[in-house]
C-alpha cells in the first residue's frame, strides 16, 4: 500500500512541500503548514480494519509498532523508511478512571489520560518521536541538517534532548532563564544538548528560535512545525481506542501554545473522515488566568487573535502570551462547538491538590484542565450523565517546587485548602503517639 502525507498551507492557498522540505510557513502567504493525508488511499482498508491493525499492534513488541504513536504509523508519517524511526516507546499511555474524584464531584464517567507517563514525562515525546525521525531521514538522505533547536517552557526541550541524543542529533534548546521547574531544566542538561538560558519568557525565546533557524542547517523543532502534531494527534485516537472504541461527550485540555489541541482534533477528524467513529466529542481548552490570550478571544467570539503579554503563573509550561498555533485552534475550537476556559492560581493549585488526595499526581498544567472541568460542572455545560476525559499532559514529579510549595502554603495567591506538611517531632514514642492520637480522631471527625 502505498499511502502519502505532505505539508500544505492552512490557509487554503494550495501551497504544497514534501515533509522533507526545511520549511515552516508558506511561501506565498506566509500561513502555517499543516501535514496533510492521502484520505482516498487510506479508505482503501474499512474502518474495522483499521481499529483492528491498531488494536493488535498496541499488543505488539513488533518494533517500531507497539509505539502507540508508530502504531498508527500510515496514519501519522507513512512514507517514512522503519530504520529511521526514533522511538523511546511513546504513546499507549493510561486512560484512567478516577473514580473517587468523579463520585466526590457527581461526575461518575470522568477519565484521565496520562500523557505525563511517558519516557520524558509529558506528551511532548508523542510529537518529537516523529520530528526527529523525519530529521534523521532528512540527514540520511543527504540534506545538511548539522542540529535541531526549538524555544521551550521545559517539556519541548527535555523530550527534544531525549530524542536527539537517542539519534546522535546534536539538539539546541532555547529556555526562559529560572521560569522552568528545576527537572525540566536537567533532563536537557543530561541529554547533552546546548542549553541556552535567555533572560526573556517564552515568547522571547520563540522569536529568537525562529531568527536561528532561518539558517537552514538548523531545523526548527517548536509546534509550528506540524510534524509535531501529527504524532500529537494520536492522543484522541487513543483515547476512543481505550475506550472500546467509543467517543468521549467532553475531552478537557490545558492550552499553551494550542499546538495540542489542535493535534487532539485533528485526530478525531481523521477518525471521522475514514469512518472510525460517527460523532465529534466537545473540546474545552483550559488557560491559567495568568497567560489567556486564547479565553479572551473565544470571550469575543474567536473574532481577533490578541496576543498578551504572559504574567507568572504557577502552570508554567502554558505561559505563553503569542501562540504559534492560534489559528489552527480556532479551526478545531469552532468544529468541536469548544469552549475555553480559565483558572486562576488558586483554582489550579486546588484543583491539582484535591486530586492528589483522590490518588492522582498532577501537574499544575493539568491542575487547570480540572479547575476548567469543576467550574464547566458549576455552569451545567458538563453534566453528571457525561463521560469527561482530562488530558494530564505531564508527570506531576517534574514539579515538585509547586507540590512542596502547595503543602508549605508559600505559593502566591494560593490558600492551599488541602495542605497537608509534615509534621517535624522529636524521635520520642509519646510525642509520636500523640500526633498519631489527633491527627485520626480528625479522619473520625
Ligand atoms: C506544552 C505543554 C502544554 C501546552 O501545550 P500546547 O501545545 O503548547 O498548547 C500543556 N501542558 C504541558 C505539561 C506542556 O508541556
Ligand atoms: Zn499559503
Amino acid at each position: 500500500m502505498s499511502y502519502h502525507s505532505w505539508l500544505e498551507c492552512i490557509r487554503g492557498c494550495g501551497r504544497r512541500y514534501s515533509i522533507y522540505d526545511v520549511v515552516y510557513r508558506c511561501e506565498e502567504c506566509d500561513g502555517l503548514l499543516d501535514v496533510e493525508h492521502d484520505l482516498e488511499s487510506l479508505k482503501d482498508r474499512s474502518a474495522a480494519d483499521w481499529k483492528a491493525l491498531f488494536d493488535q499492534r498496541t499488543r505488539t513488541n513488533e518494533w517500531p509498532y507497539g509505539s502507540g504513536v508508530w502504531g498508527k504509523k500510515e496514519w501519522v508519517c507513512p512514507q517514512i523508511d522503519v530504520a529511521n524511526v526514533v522511538s523511546l516507546g511513546e504513546g499507549n499511555t493510561p486512560l484512567l478512571k478516577v473514580e473517587r474524584l468523579g463520585q466526590e464531584i457527581g461526575l461518575p464517567n470522568l477519565w484521565v489520560k496520562l500523557c505525563g507517563t511517558s519516557h520524558t514525562g509529558s506528551f511532548k515525546d508523542l510529537g518529537m518521536t516523529v520530528l526527529v525521525s523525519v530529521v534523521r531521514q532528512m540527514i540520511a538522505g543527504g540534506k545538511p541538517i548539522q542540529a535541531v533547536a526549538c524555544a521551550s517552557t521545559g517539556d519541548t526541550s527535555a523530550a527534544l534532548a531525549a530524542y536527539c541524543a537517542a539519534a546522535g542529533i546534536p539538539a539546541i534548546v532555547f529556555l526562559p532563564r529560572g521560569k522552568v521547574s528545576m527537572a525540566q531544566l536537567a533532563q536537557p542538561i543530561a541529554h547533552g544538548a546546548l542549553v541556552l538560558a535567555l533572560d526573556t519568557d517564552f515568547d522571547g525565546c520563540m522569536r529568537i528560535v525562529q531568527q536561528v533557524t532561518a539558517d537552514q542547517t538548523i531545523y526548527l523543532a517548536n509546534s509550528m512545525n506540524s510534524l509535531r502534531i501529527e504524532g500529537q494527534k494520536t492522543v484522541g485516537i487513543e483515547i476512543v481506542q481505550q475506550l472500546g472504541w467509543e467517543v468521549p461527550d467532553w475531552v478537557i485540555i490545558p492550552a499553551g501554545n494550542l499546538g495540542n489541541v489542535s493535534a487532539l482534533g485533528r485526530g478525531f477528524l481523521m477518525m471521522k473522515e475514514l469512518g472510525l467513529i460517527d460523532r465529534l466529542p466537545r473540546i474545552a481548552a483550559a488557560q491559567a488566568a495568568n497567560a489567556n490570550p486564547l479565553y479572551l478571544s473565544y470571550l469575543a467570539g474567536f473574532r481577533k487573535h490578541q496576543p498578551v503579554i504572559a504574567q507568572k503563573t504557577l502552570a508554567s509550561a502554558i505561559q505563553i502570551g503569542a501562540p504559534v498555533s492560534y489559528e489552527r485552534a480556532v479551526k478545531v475550537l469552532r468544529a468541536f462547538e469548544g469552549v475555553v476556559e480559565q483558572a486562576s492560581e488558586d483554582e489550579l493549585a486546588n484543583a491539582a491538590a484535591r486530586a492528589d488526595r483522590a490518588g492522582l499526581y498532577c501537574c499544575p498544567q493539568t491542575g487547570v484542565a480540572l479547575a476548567a472541568l469543576f467550574k464547566l460542572m458549576e455552569r451545567q455545560e458538563v453534566l453528571p450523565e457525561h463521560r469527561v476525559v482530562v488530558i494530564s499532559t505531564a508527570h506531576g514529579l517534574k514539579f515538585t517546587n509547586f507540590k512542596v510549595g502547595y503543602h508549605e502554603q508559600t505559593l502566591a495567591d494560593v490558600i492551599a485548602r488541602y495542605a497537608n506538611p509534615p509534621l517535624e517531632l522529636p524521635a520520642e514514642y509519646s510525642a509520636v503517639r500523640r500526633a498519631i492520637d489527633q491527627a485520626t480522631a480528625g479522619w473520625r471527625g
